[in-house]
Order: structure tokens, then sequence, then C-alpha cells
């Protein structure tokens, strides 16, 4: 992971949220969960973030590394799932609740399922991948015996907007470097 300042990417356009530290509610984390994937966005990371909450305080956050890490799974739940097994000296995790900007992929579901996190709050949905009632409902799995509760669309609007302008940035900038590629070969 290199975190030289000159190789971040300057070009989000979306302001870091500090809401108040008195009420520590769903937002409050969410906010959290929201800047961590603004720092994905600087490191040229798919912007998803997360962080994990244990008696009122944060207790792991980390955002997406798949391309910094050359890592399949280094998901931002995952990274915040063991930071917070690490604080808290054990795997389980029945009193922490996950914040996460998107709602967790097959393997993100899967390992709130195994690290019996007892909450999950998730952004905004994912009808592709998302595997807490997006595509598939894994926490209703009838032979499951951890039952995670899961909250949705805490802060949608925002980790929405946020996904979609960093894709649209993206297409924008292939489709710049395919005219070139296209220009140079005339
Ligand atoms: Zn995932």
């Amino acid at each position: 992971m290199d975190d030289t300042p000159s190789l971040l990417r300057d070009d989000c356009p979306f302001e870091p949220v500090y809401p108040s530290q008195l009420e520590r509610g769903d937002e409050f984390f969410m906010a959290q969960a929201f800047n961590q994937a603004l720092q994905a966005w600087r490191h040229d990371e798919v912007p998803i973030g997360a962080v994990i909450a244990h008696n009122g305080q944060v207790i792991a956050s980390a955002f997406n590394r798949v391309e910094s890490s050359r890592d399949a799974t280094a998901h931002a739940e995952m990274l915040a799932i063991t930071q917070a097994a690490n604080t808290l000296g054990d795997w389980r995790l029945n009193h922490c609740t996950l914040y996460v900007t998107k709602e967790p992929c097959p393997m993100c579901s899967g390992a709130s399922v195994m690290a019996r996190v007892g909450r999950v709050v998730f952004g905004v949905e994912d009808p592709k991948m998302g595997c807490l009632g997006g595509a598939y409902a894994l926490e209703k799995l009838p032979q499951l015996n951890h039952r995670v509760e899961v909250t949705a669309g805490v802060m949608r609007e925002q980790c929405h907007a946020l996904l979609q302008a960093f894709f649209e940035l993206k297409r924008a900038q292939a489709k710049q470097c395919k005219d070139k590629i296209g220009d140079a070969s005339l």
C-alpha cells in the first residue's frame, strides 16, 4: 500500500461528512463509513468504506483496497472485521454493528455471519451482488445458528451518488484513453 500524497487522486467532488458527536446513531457511524469511502476514491479504489461500532465507539475502520493490495478479498468489510477482532481480542463480534456504504457482497455477507456480527447497516442496496436482501438474503438461511440483524438505506442517496460519480468518471477516462489511442493510430 502506498500512501504517498502525490499518488492520491484529487478529483473527488464529495466532501467528508462531520456529524455531531452528541447523537451517536446510525447516521453518525455511516458518516464515518462514508468518509472511509472517500479515502478509497483518493486511492483510486471503488469508493466503499466500512466502520465497526462497539459500545458507541468506532473500533475498526477501513476502505476497499482490492487494487492496491491486489487482493480480491480486501473489501472494506473484510478488513474492518479483522481489525475489530484484533481490537477486541475475540473473533465473535456479537455486540458489534458493521456500517458499510454499500450492501455487502456474498463474501462479506458470509464473513459477517461467520464473525457473528450482531447487526449490519448499509447505505445503498446492491441488486446484483448484495447478499443481505438485494440479490439474495444470506442472513435468512434457515439453518444458521447466528442471526444478523440488517438495516438498509442509511445515507442511501449519498452512498449511491458517490459510487455513481466514481464509475461515471472511470468510464469517461476510459473513453478518453480509447479516443487517444484511436487518434494515434490514424
Ligand atoms: Zn465484499
